[in-house]
């Protein structure tokens, strides 16, 4: 895997096109130049990574578009040791990101031979630190609970109690909440008395949230 002048520019380009968005967090920026999107599609579409798209990957699954990891992630408002859960690993992109801003990341993936791939990119991308769990992520992670935010990355028709469970009072989880081809992006924060604030924050189109392990 080779990182050169031309992907930094591209990733330069693609930092631009995230700020005139409206993204203006700069240590999410940092994470978008710095790390090499490419490496987590398929070599022959490497073209496509730096363009602001979804793209699929293997397993029928998708990397999100660069524009919805940014918006995921300023929702999240992560900081620093704070503990994350992904759920829906896929390519690894984003909890690269999560990682990189400085937060102990725990990402889950139902798809076998997406999980197998990825846990073997990240190693050798250094990002080993991530500790990813093969599993079904309606169960959240209770091993390692309970957690500062959750972000869930694939679209939840329902919002299951186990996750809000493992979700520190304080808490924040970010979940693109509907069932059919759009959905809302929601924050559901949990309050210190455990009731729920809901904030909606746009639309945004991802694949399901599906029950089980493939
Ligand atoms: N965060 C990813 C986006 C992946 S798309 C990235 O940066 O590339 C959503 C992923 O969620 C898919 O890989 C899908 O297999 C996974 N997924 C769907 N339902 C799941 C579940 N119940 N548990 C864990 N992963 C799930």
């Amino acid at each position: 895997m080779i990182d050169t002048h031309i992907h930094k520019g591209l990733r330069q380009q693609l930092v631009r096109e995230l700020r005139n968005k409206g993204i203006s967090d700069e240590k999410i920026l940092s994470a978008f130049m710095d790390i090499p999107r490419h490496f987590f599609l398929d070599k022959t579409f490497a073209e496509w990574a730096y363009k602001d798209v979804a793209f699929p990957i293997d397993a029928d699954q998708t990397i999100s578009q660069p524009y919805t990891v940014a918006i995921q992630t300023t929702l999240l408002d992560v900081k620093k040791g704070e503990k994350v859960l992904e759920i829906g690993t896929g390519s690894g992109f984003q909890a690269c990101v999560l990682a990189y801003l400085g937060s102990k990341v725990y990402t889950i993936e139902r798809q076998k031979t997406l999980f197998d791939k990825t846990e073997k990119l990240l190693e050798k991308l250094g990002y080993g630190h991530i500790r990813t769990l093969y599993g079904d992520g309606y169960l959240g992670a209770p091993r390692f609970a309970p957690f500062d935010k959750i972000l869930l990355t694939a679209a939840a028709s329902e919002i299951p109690q186990t996750l809000i469970d493992q979700l520190k009072p304080g808490g924040i989880m970010v979940v693109p909440f509907g069932g059919g081809n759009v959905q809302d992006m929601l924050r559901i924060t949990k309050n210190e008395d455990g009731t729920l604030k809901k904030e909606k924050f746009g639309k945004y189109s991802f694949v399901p949230f599906l029950k089980g392990k493939a």
